[in-house]
């Protein structure tokens, strides 16, 4: 497989070509989505005995099937949190991919989970944690929340005979993220979740604790708190939290998988005052550090407890531990064996471009969300559900029903122009579908809101 033939150093070259032409466009086109059965009947058969060839396989992507895609770097992409991967780690996952790393032990990975490790400890000096934290890249926050939850479980575990048989609880806000749902329920444990939209505070919390029976009083063993909702940019009540979870001898987990990246700015950085005191954080990479997917972190205040809960034995591992091997190995801490050096993307970016370009990216989604806040004020029919919060603008169009939301969302695509998509949000105790934005792309212009918000006449 490799010899190296013309038709590679070709196919190499035409590539090459597509990335650069891809990656030096500011303005990619929004793809729209169609069905399984049409873009069968547009690429036909791929997959055959003899193979198509490489050239046809990347004709029918580039021409065909990557056009029914939606760019997530398109500055008018507001839904979800949307991303911007530097061209410069784009460019280094190539690289990454290049290289054939394989990013679970120092032994084989070395020069690569150097580089890891250097952009983790600049991620860990943002969050205050004390000296001897650390973390590991995964996949994404899903993974990171779920290598936290494993890590607290076993923690507890560990601390008590008693504590071995029960079915652990992990109370967190209403506003806690899908994934965090999901993942307590994978490690079999129950969630406790206090309704409310707005910071998680310690009085909730000891009303949650009180209501609870002495039993499961002493089945609950972590508390997630969010430092940035998806929904709506909110931070709990960091300090507060912590003080609860010091009381109560609990866990504390922050998921700041999307917020994380505002600990950068100097202006939001206070309203994270107390996550230095959690005992694992939740960041994602690829959402506001500009990394390409799949890219998130894990974070631990004592990373030797996430290596009790997850190094894996094996006769054929016993190797990484033997003198002459040893190092950090990722695959100690989170829950996923061979993994790419998925941190390398990041930390070319950074070595790059330096901190100070990051921080004013950061900068620039938290003043456009604000400068949205300010427009939205402009118009007669548009008004601003909630204040702005990190960089989420949470707005509604006066006499709009979900199916209008619905349309304005499908017709913006189809018309190639902006994704922004309607999220639902309790107004005077009733459910609405309202308009969300949600800035990470520091290309994203005032001219592109004006236009956007202009859509909804
Ligand atoms: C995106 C997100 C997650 C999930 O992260 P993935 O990278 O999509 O797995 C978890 N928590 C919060 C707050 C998020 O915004």
């Amino acid at each position: 497989m490799h010899n190296i033939d013309i038709d590679v150093v070709e196919m190499t070259m035409d590539i090459m070509k597509y990335v650069i032409g891809r990656i030096t466009r500011s303005n990619p086109d929004m793809g729209l989505a169609i069905s399984e059965e049409e873009l069968k009947e547009k690429v036909g058969e791929t997959i055959t005995d003899k193979g198509i060839g490489g050239m046809k396989a990347f004709e029918l992507f580039r021409e065909v099937l990557v056009k029914h895609t939606v760019p997530i770097d398109n500055p008018k992409h507001l839904a979800f949190v949307p991303a911007a991967p530097t061209r410069a780690a784009i460019l280094f996952d190539l690289v990454t991919a290049a290289s054939s790393i394989h990013g679970s032990y120092w032994m084989e990975g070395a020069g690569g989970i150097f580089c890891e490790n250097e952009a983790m400890s600049w991620i860990v000096s943002l969050t205050g944690l004390p000296k001897g934290s650390f973390g590991v890249f995964t996949s994404g926050g899903t993974a990171a929340n779920l290598s936290a939850v494993v890590t607290a479980r076993e923690y507890w575990r560990s601390k008590s005979q008693d504590n071995q048989c029960k079915r652990g609880i992990i109370l967190c806000s209403s506003q806690a993220h899908s994934s965090v749902k999901s993942m307590v329920k994978i490690i079999d444990a129950d969630i406790l979740t206090v309704p409310t939209q707005e910071s998680l505070t310690k009085k909730e919390l000891i009303t949650a604790f009180e209501e609870l029976s002495a039993v499961d009083q002493s089945r609950l063993f972590a508390v997630v708190a969010n430092a940035g909702t998806t929904n709506a940019g909110v931070i709990d009540r960091m300090d507060e939290v912590a003080d609860f979870c010091r009381e109560k001898d609990l866990w504390m987990h922050v998921d700041a998988a999307y917020g994380g990246g505002a600990l950068m700015s100097d202006k939001a950085r206070k309203e994270f005052n107390g996550i230095e005191l959690a005992d694992s954080i939740t960041i994602d990479p690829h959402k506001w550090f500009f990394a390409p997917y799949d890219c998130g972190a894990i974070i631990y205040k004592n990373p030797e407890l996430a290596k009790k809960a997850h190094t894996q034995q094996g006769t054929y591992l016993d190797i990484f531990n033997q003198k002459g091997m040893e190092g950090f190995n990722p695959s100690d801490y989170q829950i996923q064996l061979t993994r790419r050096v998925r941190g390398l993307p990041l930390w070319f970016s950074l070595a790059m471009h330096g901190i100070d370009r990051y921080k004013q990216a950061v900068d620039t989604a938290l003043d456009l969300a604000k400068v949205a806040a300010e427009m939205i004020q402009d118009y007669d029919h548009l008004s601003l559900v909630r204040p702005v919060s990190l960089s989420v603008v949470l707005f509604k169009r006066e006499g709009w029903t979900p199916e209008d939301y619905r349309k304005w969302t499908l017709k913006n695509l189809a018309d190639n122009f902006a994704l922004v998509t309607p999220t639902k949000y309790q107004i005077d105790g009733q459910m609405e579908t309202i308009a969300r934005f949600c800035f990470i792309n520091p290309e994203t212009t005032k001219e592109d809101i004006k236009a956007i918000l202009d859509s909804m006449n």
